[in-house]
């Protein structure tokens, strides 16, 4: 799929009021459902269906698969907004609207109406299923396969897998046992509750709270050769060409969709908080954080934009996606340091809203590469 083919005609007044809409159900519901996620530490099943039945998992994918056809761009301003909100609920709309693109980069037409479209429709839930406890992520992982008739028989190990307990289909990654480097990966659709498969929740993370995070366990698991995305030596090529950009690009844009969050707080504490019989909004050092940090999410949101024209006209961006991703969440790190900072002390304490917006945000310097990878993908476009 590239990225021509999802860019579809949008009606703009439709699309003004669609925004509209999400702004407010991210202030009113987004918040109900933050509390209760955060009293409960768990996303209620409820908040999927939710989601769904209002079409935000279907923004971005083609209309003929289901989707609302929203061009790439586009439905990042809408992320903006949904990233504003408790970082599970940004993420369940952030998988679903992008999971979709690296299934359907190579699928048949008999698995395009199996796997993606029910995704689209949001009638399976799937899981990008690639970091290993004991391997680096890409060429170097260590989940394996070897053939058995009709079946591959999967072994090896995966970890931070999110929604890896409640997916109804893992999107793994492997390679054909006795091979090196991006040769011989395959890509496979994994049935996650079949023999030989073992599912524990991971511990609870500093942020993103509720969502559950898998550890997957594999000893000779068969999974059909007929849910094989793919040739057998495509995997890689399937887990990072072609999607890492716009999900890379997509992470950059909930950066600043949170760090914009960050900053609401802090100019709202601002106004409000008096020492030494001034609102400390009225000190210049106060305001100078706050003029620095609008700039900061500025600078990121117009660097993620400029990614996601790039990679919707040409369908390349693999350096300008990774700078996005690689400034804006060093840009969200930051503001939402200065955020609490601007709150005081009692930004410390979880009856603050800043409280979890800064431990949220700390997640995405990890999600779709550490800094150091996107530097690294960088400096190999630069010095190539
Ligand atoms: C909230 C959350 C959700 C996640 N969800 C998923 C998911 O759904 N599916 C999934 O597959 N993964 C998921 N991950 C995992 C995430 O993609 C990885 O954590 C990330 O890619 C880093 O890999 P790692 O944890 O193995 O770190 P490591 O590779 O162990 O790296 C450790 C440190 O060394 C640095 N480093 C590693 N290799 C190099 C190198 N070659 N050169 C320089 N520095 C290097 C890294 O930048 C990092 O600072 C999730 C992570 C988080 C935090």
């Amino acid at each position: 799929m590239t990225a021509t083919v999802a860019a579809e005609a949008l009606d703009e007044s439709e699309f003004v009021a669609l925004k509209d809409e999400v702004a407010a159900y991210v202030r009113a519901e987004g918040e109900r459902w933050a509390e209760l996620i955060e009293a409960e530490r768990r996303v209620p099943l409820e908040l999927w269906d939710e989601l769904r039945d209002r079409g935000y998992l279907r923004l971005a994918a083609p209309r003929s698969y289901g989707g609302r056809g929203i061009p790439f761009s586009r439905y990042l301003e809408l992320l903006e907004l949904f990233s504003m909100s408790h970082a599970s609920l940004r993420m369940i709309v952030h998988v679903c609207n992008g999971i979709w693109r690296p299934m359907d980069s190579h699928a048949s037409e008999e698995q395009r109406e199996r796997f993606v479209k029910p995704q689209v429709r949001g009638e399976i839930k799937v899981a990008f299923t690639l970091t290993e406890p004991t391997a680096g992520t890409g060429a170097d992982l260590r989940a394996s396969v070897v053939r058995e008739g009709d079946a591959y028989l999967l072994s090896g190990e995966k970890h931070l897998i999110t929604f890896g307990t409640i997916a109804d289909y893992l999107l793994c990654f492997a390679r054909l046992k006795g091979t090196r480097g991006a040769e011989g990966t395959v890509a496979l659709m994994v049935p996650p509750l079949g023999p030989g498969i073992t599912a524990e929740v991971m511990p609870e993370t500093m942020g993103v709270r509720g969502t559950d995070h898998g550890h997957l366990i594999f000893d000779r698991a068969p999974v059909p050769v007929e849910n094989r995305l793919g040739e057998e030596g495509q995997g890689l090529e399937i887990a990072l060409s072609g999607f890492l950009a716009p999900s890379r690009i997509a992470v950059g844009m909930t950066c600043v969709g949170l760090a914009r969050r960050a900053l609401e707080l802090a100019v709202d504490y601002a106004k409000r908080r008096e020492t030494f019989g001034r609102k400390i909004a009225e000190r210049q050092a106060i305001a100078f954080r706050l003029a620095e940090m609008a700039t900061d999410v500025q600078a990121a949101r117009s660097l993620v934009m400029e990614a996601a024209r790039m990679w919707e006209s040409s369908g390349g961006a693999n350096a300008e996606s990774a700078m996005a991703k690689l400034f804006a969440s060093e840009m969200l790190q930051r503001v939402t340091d200065g955020a609490l900072q601007v709150h005081g002390g009692i930004g410390y304490w979880s009856s603050s809203p800043i409280e979890r917006v800064y431990r949220d945000a700390r997640a995405q310097r990890f999600e779709e590469g550490t800094a150091e990878i996107q530097k690294t993908t960088i400096a190999r476009q630069m010095l190539r």
